[in-house]
Order: C-alpha cells, then structure tokens, then sequence
C-alpha cells in the first residue's frame, strides 16, 4: 500500500501519473499537486478516462516549504516525485525532511538567478537525509538517470574497469515549429547555452558551447544526426563515482533550425536571465521568451519519429580492450498512443515511475542522498524493459567517435 504524491504537473509529471497509474498494485493511491491544480484535474481526468483509476489533485507552491510540508503532512505519502522545475528541488527536500518521507527527483538544484547546475547544494543534505532515515534517489528521469544506469549496468556486466564514457542523445523527432523546446523552455535554454564541460584526465575542461560537432548514425534506421558536445549534470556524480573514467562527455543533436534560432534570440537578448525593466515592470527575457514559445506537453501530437539515447563505453575486460554501446529507442506517436505525451516527456516521466517504484518496494530503500547510479543497477534495467523503455547491447560496435 503506497500513496505517491507528486509535485509538478507538466510534460513529465502527467507520464508520471499514468505510468503511475498503469501500476497501481504498486501505487494504490496517487496524488498530483502542482502550482495550478487545473492542470492536475485535467491530467487525472485522462487517466480515470484510461485505467479508471483516481489520481486525487492538489494545489501548491512548491517554493514555498511551509505550504508544502502541510500538504505533504495531509496527503501522508511515503514518498515524493519532484517532477515540477529544478529551483524546487532545495524547498520540496526541506519539505520531505520536515515531515519525515522519501524524496525523488529528475533534475539537479539550479539556483534561479545563476544558469550553472551543480549536485553541490542537494550533496550537502547527505546527513540531515541519513540521519532521519529517509532516502533521496536524484536524477530518475533518462539524462539524467536512464544514461546513469546505462553506464552502471555495463560497468557491471561488461567491464572490469571503465576508462571513457560518451553519452549520446538524438532526439530526431520534429514537431514541424520553427523553434520549440521539448521540455521547459527556460529550463532547456539554460542548458544549452551554457558553456560546455567535458572530463578530462581527472578534471573539468572548459570550451566555448557548441564548439564540437560531428554526424552520428544511430542504430536501426533512426537516422544520422549533427551531435554536439556540450554539459550534462550526470557528469559530475558519474565522474565522481566512476574515478577510473579518463574521459566522459555528452553529446546531444540538433537540428540547423533550432540552433539557427537560439543564435539570434542569444543575441538579440531574448535568452538572458537577468531582469530587465520594461514600462516600469521588471521582465526577465527568457521567462518572456517562454510565454512565446509552444508548450512541450502540446508537441505530444504534432511530434513524428525517435529518439535515440544511449551510452558508449570503453574499458578493460579480462585485461583486453573492450568497447559497448547500450541504448533505447523511443517512438513519439507511440508515446503518445499511450500517454498523451510526446518522447521527451515519456523518457523522464518512465524512470521516474521506476525509481520511485523501487522505493515504494523497498528494493532500493536506503537512507541518505543518492545519485542514481549509486544503486544496483539491474532492478531498474529489468524494470526499463517492460515498462516502454526497452534497450539493447551492441558489444565492440564499429562506429567512429571523437
Ligand atoms: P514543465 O514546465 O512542463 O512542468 C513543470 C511543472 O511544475 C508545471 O506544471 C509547473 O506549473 C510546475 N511548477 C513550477 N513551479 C512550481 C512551483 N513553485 N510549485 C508547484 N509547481 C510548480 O516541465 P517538464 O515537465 O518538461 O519538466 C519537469 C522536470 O523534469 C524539470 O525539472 C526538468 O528539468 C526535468 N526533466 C528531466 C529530464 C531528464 O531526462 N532527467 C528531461 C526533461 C525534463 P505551471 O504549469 O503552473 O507552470
């Protein structure tokens, strides 16, 4: 007997809720709250309309960790989905630990005024987590969590020791906009125009975003795609629990339109997060820029062709050279057909219902804050394969890489 409550009712928090839904022997009762509870009603009346199961509703602001320790002391859950934005991730842990639940989110602590993620501020609840029993898994969504346990599991199976990591991810879905983000655009935007940090010989090395390119072609005719390097937070924890790792990067595709796009908003200003005051009323841009732009959950029926997310890694096994590539294609009508929702969202919000499965289980029950990668492995791959997100290993495959 679970009760989930989860916080945050966009692209991701509405494939939480069904996939939820769809294992509701594990997840006897749902609760989905989120700053706008009309959002929450009109995500449960699609999965009454489905399952015929009850997701009960909520409104909260998450910012706020009083209102939602209140909630959470009213639900009574055993653990919380963070599925809202990544400034919560501090105040929903603050909540979680005042009212003694379980904690689980998709994306790192950013702090809203500084476009950097780091794993530093939620590191730092270690203790106070441990202490009070309570586990926090982070990073259960694909990138991060699905690529973390991509290279666990091939650290596991595959090698004796890992010398180099590429994560590559090509979303080669097309919504036909000009320009849209598949997840939060402010969010998304950040990401992409920070700088890029790759693992370099036992450190971070710094070049200008967007500096390295080259084509890939993925696995089973989903297409050869433009792939940039550029920071990804599973760096940081796969880099620090993985410390036989020369070098890890990521790579992510992008089409010419999307890139062309972001170039001449960067400069015309449009992607700033500093305010700026326009007719006596303090705007920040980017937050402007995504009131203009689509919203992600609307991409879910306009979106055509796969995604393709996977990990390359090199290393030793038996004392010999070995190489493997362990990845899952992801269909956006397919996605859609199932849970009204477009890939993007459907890769975060599966392993996010996994993670917090394996908690509601028990299977991965374990006091303290957690990287996802710090947890077995093959519970989570075995979980991936029935669940909609099923992978494949290509031992010593023949691709080229920089
Ligand atoms: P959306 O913007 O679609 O959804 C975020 C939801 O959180 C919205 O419903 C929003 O409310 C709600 N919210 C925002 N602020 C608050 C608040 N203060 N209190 C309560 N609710 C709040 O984003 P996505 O669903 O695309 O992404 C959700 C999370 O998943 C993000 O943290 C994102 O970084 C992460 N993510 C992780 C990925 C991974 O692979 N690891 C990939 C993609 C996303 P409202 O509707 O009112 O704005």
């Amino acid at each position: 007997m679970t009760t989930v409550l989860i916080i945050g009712a966009g692209g991701v928090g509405q494939v939480v809720a069904h996939k939820c839904a769809q294992n509701a022997d594990t997840f006897t009762r749902i609760v989905l709250a989120s700053r706008r509870e009309e959002k929450c009603r009109a995500i449960a009346r699609q999965v009454k309309e489905k399952y015929a199961i009850t997701v009960e509703t909520a409104e909260v602001d998450a910012d706020n960790v009083q209102a939602t320790a209140a909630l959470i002391r009213a639900v009574n859950p055993k653990l919380v989905v963070n599925v809202a934005l990544p400034y919560q991730d501090l105040s929903i842990m603050d909540a979680c630990l005042e009212t003694g639940v379980h904690y689980l989110d998709t994306a790192n602590y950013e702090p809203p005024d500084t476009a950097r993620f780091e794993y530093k501020w939620q590191w730092a609840y270690q203790d106070r987590f441990a202490d009070a029993g309570l586990m926090a898994l982070l990073g259960s969504g694909f990138d991060p969590g699905a690529t973390n346990m991509f290279t666990a599991y091939l650290a596991k199976h595959q090698f004796d020791e890992i010398h180099t990591l590429d994560i590559i991810d090509v979303n080669g879905g097309d919504h036909g906009y000009p320009f849209a983000t598949n997840f939060n655009p402010e969010i998304n935007i950040r990401e992409v125009t920070a700088e890029c940090r790759h693992w370099e010989d036992g450190q971070f090395v710094t070049t200008p975003a967007m500096s390295l390119k080259q084509s890939f072609a993925c696995p089973e005719d989903v297409g050869t795609y433009n792939i940039y390097r550029m920071y990804h937070e599973e760096l940081e924890s796969l880099t620090r629990h993985y410390p036989s790792l020369r070098r890890a990067q990521f790579w992510m595709s992008f089409g010419d339109s999307y890139l062309k796009h972001l170039e001449v908003l960067g400069n015309v200003g449009m992607t700033g997060i500093e305010p700026i005051n326009y007719e006596g009323r303090d705007i920040v841009p980017i937050q402007f820029l995504k009131a203009l732009l689509p919203d992600p959950a609307s991409l879910g029926p306009r979106t055509h062709g796969k995604t393709c997310i996977g990990c390359v890694v090199t290393g030793l096994r038996e004392g010999k050279p070995h190489r493997a590539y362990l990845y899952n294609i992801c269909d956006h009508q397919q996605c859609y057909g199932e849970v009204s929702s477009q890939a993007i969202s459907y890769t975060t919000g599966v392993p996010a219902m996994i993670g917090a499965k394996l908690m509601a289980t028990e299977q991965w029950l374990r006091p303290g804050v957690w990287n996802i990668e710090q947890l077995d492995p093959d519970p989570f791959m075995q979980e991936m394969q029935h669940s909609g997100l099923p992978w494949t290993v290509v031992e010593n495959p023949t691709f080229d890489l920089l």
